[in-house]
């Protein structure tokens, strides 16, 4: 059988700096776990707009859809800031999205014990944590129709438009009860249905989703803005939370700093299957290029390879060796090994971005 193919487009600033250290995850899987992959790479945002005059080229868009999983770094800069709209480096990124339709972002908000301190939350609130939320990411009111800024009588008017269709919402519920079952087999629904009809609907067929595949898996529902509450107060009481496009942008945020450092966070977008089964996907850190510290060294490679540890879960199904990345970065956090976004107010000697790759291989040696 043929490797299962990847597509690397590391992007601009520190994204390409990351890149590396999750190469080196990549080769190691090949030498130690006999795990090979196809591995391909292309650019993406600023770097594209220099070669190619477009963040990303048709070129690249095709390949994208062809692999099993697209890996991203990050994208833009200060030097792209003034570009037209239409071919900002950010664009880059929304047209993979958009065209691969990749409807279910997933972010994990997961609390290593070696940095429960860096929470703003007290420590016995946030030690363990592990929790998934499952946004929409291609609907609602981020797209919906009509929107703009329009004349009425004398002054203007605003206007974005909630809109879901009940297929948009069955495949997302689809994709949060199915990742509930390799978790802790609870989901929690958040909307608005008290006050918004979207939300009604929302409810009415994750309920339906439920009763007809899902029966097995605990549902519960909440409004959003309790569910906001509720993550800050006892985060531990979720396991899989699934909710809109708008909801899920303010709650996986909420939820991310639940955790400490934006170095740390890794996401996943997910879409339909494709012919092999494996579900359209891109894997990417929460966080962008960082220009204020590209090309010193000093960037934190650990949410781009727990950016992969979830391609190895939910493209590959190699759960068990996404475990073993995730607690290679657990033995490092333990042993004391930080980057510079990593150390408190105490301080310390922080490690460089490729170190702090090597302790991780280092960590996978001693895992086998
Ligand atoms: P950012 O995430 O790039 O940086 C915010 C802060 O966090 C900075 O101080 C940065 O140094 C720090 N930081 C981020 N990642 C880090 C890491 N891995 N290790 C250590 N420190 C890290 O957000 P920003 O400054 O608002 O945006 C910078 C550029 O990135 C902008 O052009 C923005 O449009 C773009 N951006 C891209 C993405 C993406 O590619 N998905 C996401 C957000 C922002």
């Amino acid at each position: 059988m043929a490797n299962p193919s990847l597509l690397i487009l590391a992007g601009d600033g520190i994204g390409p700096e990351v890149m590396d250290e999750v190469k080196k995850v990549i080769s190691w899987m090949g030498t130690a776990r006999g795990i090979h992959f196809d591995v391909s790479e292309d650019l993406v945002g600023g770097c594209a707009y220099d070669a190619h005059g477009t963040p990303l080229t048709d070129a690249t868009m095709a390949k994208a859809q062809e692999v099993d999983a697209v890996l991203l770094g990050a994208v833009g800069g200060p030097k792209y800031d003034k570009l037209d709209f239409s071919v900002k480096p950010e664009r880059g990124l929304l047209r993979l999205r958009k065209e691969m339709d990749l409807f279910s972002n997933l972010r994990p908000a997961q609390c290593f014990d070696a940095l429960a301190d860096f929470s703003s939350l007290k420590r016995d609130v946030v030690a363990g944590l592990d929790i998934m939320i499952v946004r929409e990411l291609t609907s609602g009111v981020y797209f919906g129709e009509p929107r703009g800024i329009f004349k009425e009588g004398n002054e203007r008017v605003g206007i974005n438009t909630q809109r879901y269709t009940e297929s948009e919402i069955a495949r997302v519920a689809k994709s949060a009860f199915e990742l509930a079952r390799r978790r802790g087999n609870k989901v929690c629904s958040m909307e608005k249905a008290n006050v918004m009809e979207s939300g009604i609907l929302w409810r009415d067929v994750v309920t339906e989703v439920h009763q007809r595949d899902y029966q097995d898996v605990e549902l519960s529902h909440m409004y959003a803005d309790a569910g906001a509450m509720q993550l800050t107060r006892w985060p531990k009481q979720f396991d899989v939370i699934v909710t809109d496009n708008l909801f899920g942008d303010l709650l996986s945020d909420l939820a991310a700093m639940l955790t400490g450092s934006l170095g740390m966070l890794p996401s996943a977008s997910l879409g339909a299957p494709m012919a092999n089964g494996r579900p359209k996907a891109m894997y990417e850190p929460v966080h962008g290029s960082a220009p204020d510290i590209a090309g010193q060294g000093k960037a934190n490679p650990i949410a781009c390879i727990l950016s992969f540890a979830m391609a190895l879960r939910y493209s590959f199904d190699l759960g068990d060796e996404a475990t073993r990345v995730e607690q290679a970065v657990e033995k490092v956090l333990a042993d004391g090994l930080r980057t510079a976004d990593l150390l408190g107010p105490e301080g310390g000697s922080p490690i460089g971005t490729a170190a702090m790759g090597d302790a991780i291989i280092a960590a996978l040696n001693a895992s086998v």
